[in-house]
């Protein structure tokens, strides 16, 4: 029975993956005479630019205001305590159903870096674990499978309030976000009744969008659900690079955008751009296209106020209703203990008492930390708040709640010394909250040969954060290489439909 409802399942959602755009192999690679192009930020969405458009001759100009690349995968060294330290913007797990992203570190040799996750552990305040690893992969039947790990119960499935679960089996792009993005996780769990443990399951979801249950849109989380639990058979599995993201994904970026004779300017903070004769001037230069690849925060604050959008009112008026999420924080400290249990995985997920969401075992995963770990005797943790509490806003009392929460859930680590230690208080995650998505704007603007991307930006595919962050940025470049008449680069996703929709 199992195995004929897998086959029905995944003929449902179309084996797992869709192509999403038709690639004419009869057009050219490669442009002719060549064209310019500026892309403004240097996260994962202006680098896929970027490499793509640089790849097919292109003259690609890269402006990063920051001075290193990757934006929130970002990685950077400091000095500390008479060492020389790097660290990063904060771990990232790398799913398997980015295909996009996945595609893309293939092509450059990166993908060898990935190393996979054991299980998707939520750690109770209790001492509890919940793990994931083990329930049946197929969509549906891993919602089935969810009572042998106690987050469902018979009851659930036969309580007429359930019903409105099955909307999760239901995700459509439109219908689901015209009905549910004006309501919050908290309400919609409140009026079904959600059970506990299938709220701190759901909590670990709004959480990973920086975001708490009564601002959090239960579209977004639909479609989040969708994405990373129920259109896919990876289960929540999820893989991490093994080494720090300088070695392992940006140099290799950085050097393919240089060897295709792109130019990178760091430290270049793009706050004016002009348009002439249909070109935009961008640091004094003129280009043919422009890419806009910043993150929400910024693009809000120059887009918004920037005299070449004057002409576009609906544009202004979309870069104005941007917003960001609230702040977040992530603590990374070297110390001079470990934990108890060598069997964690890299990485895991609290039900939360106030503010500490995750922790990461650096020195379990990455090779320059394990060696710092050897060398030094101590282990290396990573502390993130997604959603800081109103009360937490000094910068001292939000490090000591992450310490204290973390000797909660890991008692033995209490009395460590700290060693170095390097702290983010942040702002600049784009808010995937109630009634955002309406005015959310798309890649391709009114503003011609003018394109955004970014992960806040609304894609006609299935993806979210890093995958949604890459695609939206091969998009960009896909429009640009059609204008000009040449082979788009392939693009996939997982089904754009539910299970039931
Ligand atoms: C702590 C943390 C953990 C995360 N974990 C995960 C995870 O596990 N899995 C996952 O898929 N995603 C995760 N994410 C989300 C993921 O990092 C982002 O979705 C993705 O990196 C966004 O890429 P981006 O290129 O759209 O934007 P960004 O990375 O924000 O890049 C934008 C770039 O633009 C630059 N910029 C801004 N303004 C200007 C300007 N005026 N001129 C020039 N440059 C400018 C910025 O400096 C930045 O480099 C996490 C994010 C955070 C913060």
């Amino acid at each position: 029975m199992r195995n004929w409802l897998r086959k029905k399942i995944k003929d449902k959602l179309q084996g797992y993956r869709i192509q999403n755009n038709t690639v004419n192999d009869q057009l050219p690679l490669n442009v002719a005479p060549q064209k310019t192009v500026a892309i403004i930020g240097g996260g994962i969405a202006g680098l896929s630019s970027a490499a793509n458009l640089a790849e097919r001759g292109f003259k690609v100009t890269l402006f990063e205001k920051n001075d290193y690349l990757g934006g929130k995968l970002g990685s950077w060294t400091f000095d500390s305590n008479g060492e020389t330290l790097r660290t990063e913007h904060g771990f990232h797990a790398f799913f398997r159903q980015y295909y996009n992203l996945r595609n893309f570190m293939k092509r450059l040799d990166i993908y060898k870096h990935l190393i996979p996750i054991d299980d998707y552990i939520i750690f109770y305040e209790n001492g509890k674990q919940q793990g994931f690893a083990g329930i049946d992969q197929t969509p549906g039947l891993n919602i089935w499978d969810l009572r042998k790990k106690g987050i469902l119960d018979f009851w659930t499935f036969v309580n007429p309030l359930s019903i409105q679960y099955l909307k999760l089996l239901r995700y459509h792009p439109n219908k689901t976000f015209k009905k549910y993005d004006t309501v919050s996780f908290a309400s919609f769990a409140k009026k079904t009744m959600m059970p506990e443990h299938l709220k701190l399951v759901f909590n670990s979801f709004a959480r990973a969008f920086f975001s708490e249950p009564e601002k959090m849109s239960m579209a977004e989380l639909m479609k989040g659900f969708h994405f990373y639990f129920l259109s896919n058979e990876d289960g929540l599995l999820y893989d991490v690079l093994d080494d720090d993201f300088e070695y392992t994904f940006l140099r290799p970026v950085e050097q393919y955008i240089l060897q295709n004779q792109g130019v990178i300017c760091r430290n270049t903070s793009i706050d004016n751009i002009s348009m002439k004769d249909n070109k935009f001037v961008v640091n004094d230069h003129t280009f043919d296209y422009c890419i806009w690849a910043a993150d929400v925060k910024h693009t809000k604050r120059v887009l918004s106020e920037a005299a070449f959008t004057e002409g576009y009112p609906h544009f202004r008026k979309q870069m104005l209703q941007l917003n960001a999420s609230d702040r977040y924080a992530v603590l990374r400290i070297w110390t001079d203990r470990f934990e108890k249990n060598p069997d964690l995985p890299f990485f895991l997920f609290t039900d939360r008492l106030q503010c500490l969401d995750s922790i990461t075992f650096y020195h379990k995963m990455e090779k320059e930390s394990k060696k710092w770990s050897e060398q030094h005797h101590g282990g290396i943790f990573e502390l993130h708040a997604y959603t800081l509490p109103a009360h937490l806003t000094d910068d001292a009392a939000i490090q000591q709640q992450l310490l204290d929460e973390m000797f909660h859930y890991l008692p033995e680590l209490k009395g460590l010394t700290i060693k170095h230690k390097f702290f983010q208080h942040r702002d600049d995650f784009p808010a995937f909250q109630l009634g955002n998505y309406k005015n959310r704007p798309t890649i391709q603007t009114e503003i011609p040969n003018f394109f955004l991307a970014g992960d806040w930006v609304k894609l006609p595919t299935t993806a979210m954060l890093m995958e949604a962050a890459y695609t939206s940025g091969a998009i960009a470049a896909n429009h640009i290489l059609s204008t000009e008449g040449l082979q788009e680069y392939p693009l996939e996703s997982v089904c754009n439909e539910g299970l039931f929709a």
